[in-house]
């Protein structure tokens, strides 16, 4: 068999999707407006904060804290923040869109792959999403860093995902993601191979992938069976 670990959001699920969606159902729950240029400026503002978490400069309460103080001064209006964000994470957990792809690719893959995901996700978004959507059965593992304590790219978080799934050997193992750093770099430090799910088409420089698909069901090709 072989063994691939996964990232989550925008490798399998649609994340992009998801947020649009859950951002718009919890203002409209809450009866605040949606002004124009709401998603672009979330995305921003999200990416940066996630990129302080990723960093280490910010824990994950913050992020949290100072996404809804961010997202209600945009907005120009505010309510209770702890019932804002779980709302906004409950109906997050509420999206189950797969990338295009991703269904039919992990059906083939799942007869001759042992599969386990990693993701820097919430738990409060990852467990109840992955427990309802179409492919959980696919995998033998589904490891989230705010319950370990620990994130990607840190190799420990590889590690205890290999020993769960008893995987003695990394160089026999397959990452796949979006995220260069986090799941491509942390993934190749600690010995796995990578797959980079360059999901943008972004051009570069990066070298540190053995290799790289733009559409998910191109992973048939690179995973020889
Ligand atoms: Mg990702």
């Amino acid at each position: 068999m072989k063994q691939l670990i996964f990232d989550a959001d925008n490798t399998l699920f649609d994340f992009d999707c998801a947020e649009e969606k859950a951002l718009v159902k919890t203002l409209t729950h809450f009866e605040m407006s949606i002004p124009q240029g709401l998603i672009e400026f979330y995305r921003n503002m999200n990416v940066k904060l996630w990129q302080q978490f990723d960093e280490k400069s910010i824990t994950i309460a913050q992020l949290k804290q100072q996404r809804t103080e961010k997202l209600f001064k945009f907005v120009g209006q505010s309510t209770d923040p702890s019932k804002f964000s779980l709302r906004y994470l409950d109906e997050l957990a509420g999206c189950q869109d797969l990338l295009p792809g991703v269904e039919q690719t992990l059906q083939v893959l799942s007869k001759h792959c042992e599969m386990a995901i990693i993701t820097n996700g919430l738990s409060r978004v990852q467990k109840p999403r992955f427990a309802s959507s179409s492919i959980q059965h696919h995998f033998g593992a589904l490891v989230i860093s705010e319950e370990l304590g620990v994130a990607k790219p840190d190799p420990e978080i590889f590690a205890h995902t290999c020993e769960i799934m008893g995987w003695s050997d990394p160089a026999k193992v397959l990452m796949v993601g979006d995220n260069y750093r986090c799941d491509i770099q942390g993934a190749a430090d600690f010995g796995l191979q990578t797959c980079w799910f360059n999901i943008r088409n972004h051009t570069h420089d990066f070298s540190d992938h053995d290799h790289e698909i733009h559409h998910f069901d191109e992973l048939l090709k690179v995973v020889t069976l």
